[in-house]
């Protein structure tokens, strides 16, 4: 009888537990930090004449051998990881740089460039024709989702990659501008290389993947990495359509590759095992996909479908699809907004109060700036941390150097990015924090 009590107990005690104790994500600091083993430095020779340099940079530089010289397969972020990765292909690379790759237009990807040219004037290849700028808010909130000036006492990793930006701020001073633009599946025979580019829209839209036919060996760019895609990026870009991106797996999958050498992380040795992850990758974003699409079509409106939607059991359990770096709930947002727009369906968000007048109206409702300050403390006593911030907000909306309700907010996100294990959320979260801690004027 009393170990049933106590069992009962245990369970209330559970079910008190406020949601934000667990990390949003589902993915705990210890697992990300776990993840560091994906980006440790190894110049790996995956095939004959096929070499990738992981966790010297950013992103993965690939090397492939030719009869006459060599074809190079992206850059990594800037002029000063290419060296070291250059350094690394030097024991192993013979004759000049014929021709260098891009996967695709990131900054992560195309920054080191001139290094790798050097005096070769090799062609340059890729899906798009210039790297465009981003525009408004991605130079801010890049820097908050890579964490680039979080302490490092938090700062687990990025994601996708150990770092990005916190040792070298980022430059396009590496940059080299392409002289060959590939917008449908084109063969080619370069350093006596047979190969392949093929255009495979995903993380990015000029995305292209490098098939190697006689190897069997697919540079898949960031088309498949070991995290749960990052299909609706908070940082302010566009949605990346799931429909493109699952017919980009499809045709990666009917290439029957054996070897898969993603733009991060490690390389997948096996043609078993490539197929069996593009598989569940491409899975995992058709379900999501399918599931939101059927919810928009009952009416239901995001608020709701973030909460019904979920990956599989399977699925949600297979390490390429935890969720690292992008996450459910953005891609189910991100599909509604993208195909219905941003009107959630509720007559009452027709015209929306103005933040400052629902603020002032609520303010008046709770005690003014004092009780929403007072009831703030009280959520972060009580686990409620995400609460504690909307009251900050309170204050923070008419007057945005509070030092109160800064410390109050800052303190409501260090405890949520300490909480949790997807490095975008976190990284941002305890950016803020920092930025409301130092006395930063910028709205965030
Ligand atoms: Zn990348």
């Amino acid at each position: 009888m009393l170990g049933r009590l106590r069992l009962a107990a245990a369970i209330a005690v559970l079910l008190l537990v406020p949601a934000e104790l667990k990390a949003q994500s589902g993915v705990t600091p210890a697992e990300l930090r776990a993840h560091n083993a994906e980006f440790r430095r190894d110049l790996i020779r995956v095939a004959d004449g096929v070499w990738i340099a992981v966790g010297y940079a950013a992103s993965n530089v690939i090397l492939i051998q030719g009869s006459s010289g060599v074809i190079i397969v992206d850059t990594s972020p800037n002029p000063t990881e290419a060296a070291a990765i250059k350094a690394a292909f030097a024991t192993v690379a013979r004759g000049p740089v014929q021709a260098i790759i891009y996967t695709h237009s990131h900054p992560d990807d195309i920054g080191g460039t001139t290094i790798f040219a050097g005096k070769d004037r090799p062609q340059i290849i890729a899906g798009f024709a210039e790297a465009k700028a981003p525009i408004g808010r991605p130079n801010q909130d890049g820097a908050d989702q890579f964490g680039m000036k979080v302490p490092d006492a938090l700062y687990i990793n990025a994601g996708t990659q150990l770092e990005f930006g916190r040792n070298v701020p980022p430059t396009s001073a590496g940059y080299l501008a392409l002289n060959r633009v590939v917008t449908k599946r084109a063969e080619m025979t370069i350093a006596g290389v047979r190969l392949e580019v093929i255009p495979t829209p995903g993380e990015a839209g000029d995305s292209v993947s490098v098939w190697l036919p006689d190897k069997r060996v697919i540079a898949s760019g960031d088309d498949v990495l070991k995290t749960f895609p990052n299909i609706a990026p908070i940082r302010g870009a566009p949605m990346r359509p799931p429909e493109q991106w699952i017919a980009s797996l499809d045709t990666i999958l009917s290439l029957k590759p054996a070897i898969l050498l993603p733009g991060h992380m490690r390389p997948v040795i096996g043609a078993d095992e490539v197929r069996n992850i593009v598989v569940a990758y491409r899975d995992a974003i058709r379900s999501i996909n399918d599931q939101t699409i059927a919810g928009m079509k009952r009416g239901e409106r995001p608020d709701t479908l973030v909460r019904k939607v979920k990956l599989p059991p399977a699925l949600a359990a297979n390490p390429w699809l935890r969720q690292y770096y992008g996450t459910v709930e953005w891609m189910v947002r991100g599909i509604y907004a993208a195909q219905l727009g941003w009107f959630d369906g509720n007559a009452t968000n027709i015209f929306p109060l103005s933040v400052d007048e629902r603020a002032a109206d609520l303010l008046a409702l709770i005690g003014g700036r004092a009780g929403a300050i007072a009831a703030g403390q009280k959520a972060i006593r009580d686990g409620k941390y995400r609460w504690a911030a909307e009251l900050a907000d309170l204050v923070l909306v008419a007057n945005g150097s509070d030092a109160e309700a800064r410390r109050l907010k800052a303190q409501a996100l260090t405890e949520l990015g300490k909480r949790e294990g997807n490095a975008i959320a976190r990284n941002w979260y305890l950016s803020v924090a920092q930025f409301l801690n130092d006395g930063d004027s910028t709205p965030r």
